[in-house]
Order: structure tokens, then C-alpha cells, then sequence
């Protein structure tokens, strides 16, 4: 199949919309990353994305929509999720909600609950919008890959598999959006995202809880209360390792581990704040951006992994931030690209 590269407008839409509705997948930029989307309300069409993803059938995909009316036929919306919908929508936030039967179960994976969002991207509002349909779309990457946040990220999992990228440029939150679950007790966020605990928990006036797995790998025999985060992901082919401590502690271990790598001839670099590229000069400094500015990181960070693949990259040792506000998903991704490998330094 030969995939087309279009940029956003009327004509791109009306294909795309044609695709859509007749069981074909397109991929588009949201805010976070680039999705895959096929009509959420046709089940073979949702199967197709998970052969193009080689995404295993029991991960559930998010159905994203453009307007709150659209959510009617599809679930039933628990208590407080109108709030938050009021909030942060249209934006980076996921939303689990009791699952209506107008949904089909590949979908969610089975699951009674089915994950909702507004993205707020102009090129997927456009998209939703010209086409009229709840649109299931995971991230547009092949399975265990880095999540993409360029259409020619998508190219280089998606050519040959899907008719149509649409190509809106970088995506600008750079990681997915945060998966809420409201459907049982307390508020939990199973997947941190560009919405924060603290900005959940401002509108909602209760404590919000993050799902330990976030920050840790999965226990054995543990659940995993989203799926997702069974799988191994966003990883790169390189052994990725974090070192944490002190600023003047953690600089020179890095260069120590870098230097000794080397020495044996394993391809190496370093992941390190802007303020210290030129400390680490001699080590192949790859800027993940100011340690001040987390969301530049979560915008930077999967292009990054990606990179690193290109430049046939055998051992990463990366800075670390606290897992805090936005940087509570960018550690999740970091630590899981690292199997939380961690170095103190
Ligand atoms: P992605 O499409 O790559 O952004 O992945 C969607 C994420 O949402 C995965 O981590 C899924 O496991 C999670 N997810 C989707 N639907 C549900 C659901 N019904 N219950 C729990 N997690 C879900
Ligand atoms: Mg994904």
C-alpha cells in the first residue's frame, strides 16, 4: 500500500473522511502525539490498528472526539468527569467512562470502561469534525516503539501499512495524554500526562491517587489497571540508565560512565539539562532542555529515543528530574525507556 504524506486543509480532510468511513485508518497529530485513528463504531476497522501497531489485542485504544454531544451513544459519564471535561477539554486528558454496547468490545479490549478524550490539536479538531465519527486511535508508532511526535516518526512505522499521514508538524505536549480513571473510588491517574494530579485534584476538591506501577515496574501477579503499562515501551535499542543525586555528583558520574563504555568500545552517549551540554562535551551530550522547564523535556523526549535508535546507540546514561507536575510523565516514560535501571550518584 503507498502511504500519502498531506499537509492539513479541506481536500485532505474530505480523503481522509472517505478513508475513515470506509473501514481505513489515517494518521493525524493531536497535541500529545500523533494518533492512529479508524472509526471507533466499526470493529474491523479498529482490528486494523492493531495489526498495523502489532499492538497486543488486550491494550484498549482511546476513542477521541470533537464534540461532548458525541459522548451520548457511546458511555455513561461518572461522577466528576463533566467537571474536568469542563475543565481541560478540548486537551490532554483521558477520561475512562462506563462503556455503553454501541461501542464494540475490540475497542476496549474487552473492558466494561471505554477511554474518552476532546484533543484539542487544530489539524485533529479539523479531522473530527470533517469526518462526524468517534475516532479510536492509539499512538501511531509500531508496538514497544518510541510514541511519535512527527509525521516522519510515523512514516518510518507506519509506510506501506496505512493510506494517509497527515503531516500538522511537532506535536507540541510531546507525550500522551494522562489517563484518568473515575469509575472506581477515589480518582486515580493510571498514566501521567500534560494534566497534572494537582490541576485534577484543584477542580475536583479531593486527593487524587497515581497508580504505583507509574513510577516502578509492574510487580508479579500485581494488575496492571491500565493495560498499557504491562507492555514494554517506549524503549529505545540502547540499555538506558538514570543517574540521580546531586547536580555536582551526578555530572562527573555520568562523564565516569561514559568515559569507561567508551574505553570498551560500546557506542555511548549522554542525556543531559541544556546547563550542562558543555560540562559533558566530551561525552556525546544529547540536550534534553532546561532541568527549569519539564514540559520542553516532555516536548523533546521522544524524538530523542528515536534518535538514538538512528545513531545505533548501545548504552544511554540520562539526568533525571523530579517527578513532579509535568515531570511525573516524563519520568514515567524515561524510567520505562530505562526498565527504571537507576544509578545513584
Ligand atoms: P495509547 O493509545 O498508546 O495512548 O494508549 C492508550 C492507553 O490508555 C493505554 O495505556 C491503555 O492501556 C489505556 N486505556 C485505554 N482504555 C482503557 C481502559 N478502558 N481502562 C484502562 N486503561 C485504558
Ligand atoms: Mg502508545
Amino acid at each position: 500500500m503507498e502511504t500519502a504524506l498531506l499537509k492539513p486543509g479541506s481536500e485532505t480532510y474530505a480523503r481522509a473522511s472517505e478513508i475513515l468511513s470506509s473501514g481505513g485508518l489515517v494518521a493525524f497529530p493531536t497535541e500529545t502525539v500523533y494518533g492512529l485513528g479508524a472509526n471507533a463504531l466499526d470493529s474491523e476497522a479498529v482490528l486494523s490498528v492493531f495489526a498495523a501497531k502489532g499492538r497486543p489485542a488486550d491494550n484498549p485504544l482511546i476513542v477521541h472526539i470533537h464534540d461532548q454531544a458525541q459522548l451520548e451513544p457511546l458511555c455513561i459519564l461518572p461522577k466528576g468527569a463533566r467537571e474536568l471535561m469542563d475543565a481541560f477539554w478540548p486537551g490532554p486528558l483521558t477520561i475512562l467512562c462506563e462503556k455503553k454496547p454501541a461501542v464494540p468490545d475490540v475497542v476496549t479490549a474487552g473492558l466494561p470502561t471505554v477511554a474518552v478524550r476532546m484533543p484539542s490539536h487544530p489539524v485533529a479538531r479539523d479531522l473530527l469534525r470533517a469526518c462526524g465519527l468517534p475516532i479510536a486511535a492509539p499512538s501511531a508508532n509500531s508496538s514497544g516503539r518510541p510514541s511519535p511526535t512527527t509525521a516522519a516518526h510515523v512514516l518510518e512505522d507506519m509506510n506501506g501499512k496505512i493510506p494517509l499521514i497527515i503531516d500538522g508538524g511537532m506535536c507540541d505536549v510531546g507525550v500522551e495524554s494522562t489517563v484518568l480513571d473515575l469509575c472506581h473510588g477515589d480518582p486515580v491517574v493510571l498514566r501521567p500526562g500534560g494534566i497534572t494530579p494537582g490541576m485534577i485534584s484543584k477542580v475536583l476538591e479531593c486527593e487524587v491517587k497515581v497508580a504505583g506501577s507509574v513510577l516502578r515496574p509492574l510487580r508479579e501477579n500485581e494488575t496492571a489497571l491500565s493495560p498499557g503499562m504491562r507492555y514494554k515501551h517506549y524503549a529505545p535499542h540502547a540499555v538506558v540508565t538514570l543517574v540521580e543525586g546531586p547536580e555536582d555528583r551526578v555530572v562527573p558520574l555520568l562523564r565516569k560512565l561514559y568515559q569507561q563504555q567508551a574505553a570498551e568500545g560500546v557506542k555511548s552517549c549522554v542525556l543531559c539539562f541544556t546547563e550542562h551540554v558543555s560540562a559533558l562535551s566530551g561525552c556525546h551530550p544529547h540536550d534534553i532542555g532546561s532541568s527549569s522547564d519539564p514540559s520542553e523535556i516532555a516536548h523533546r523526549l521522544f524524538d530523542i529515543l528515536r534518535k538514538l535508535d538512528e545513531e545505533g546507540m548501545e548504552a544511554v546514561f540520562s539526568e533525571v528530574i523530579p517527578p513532579e507536575g509535568v515531570g511525573l510523565a516524563v519520568m514515567n516514560r524515561l524510567g520505562r525507556a530505562a526498565a527504571f535501571r537507576t544509578l545513584q550518584a
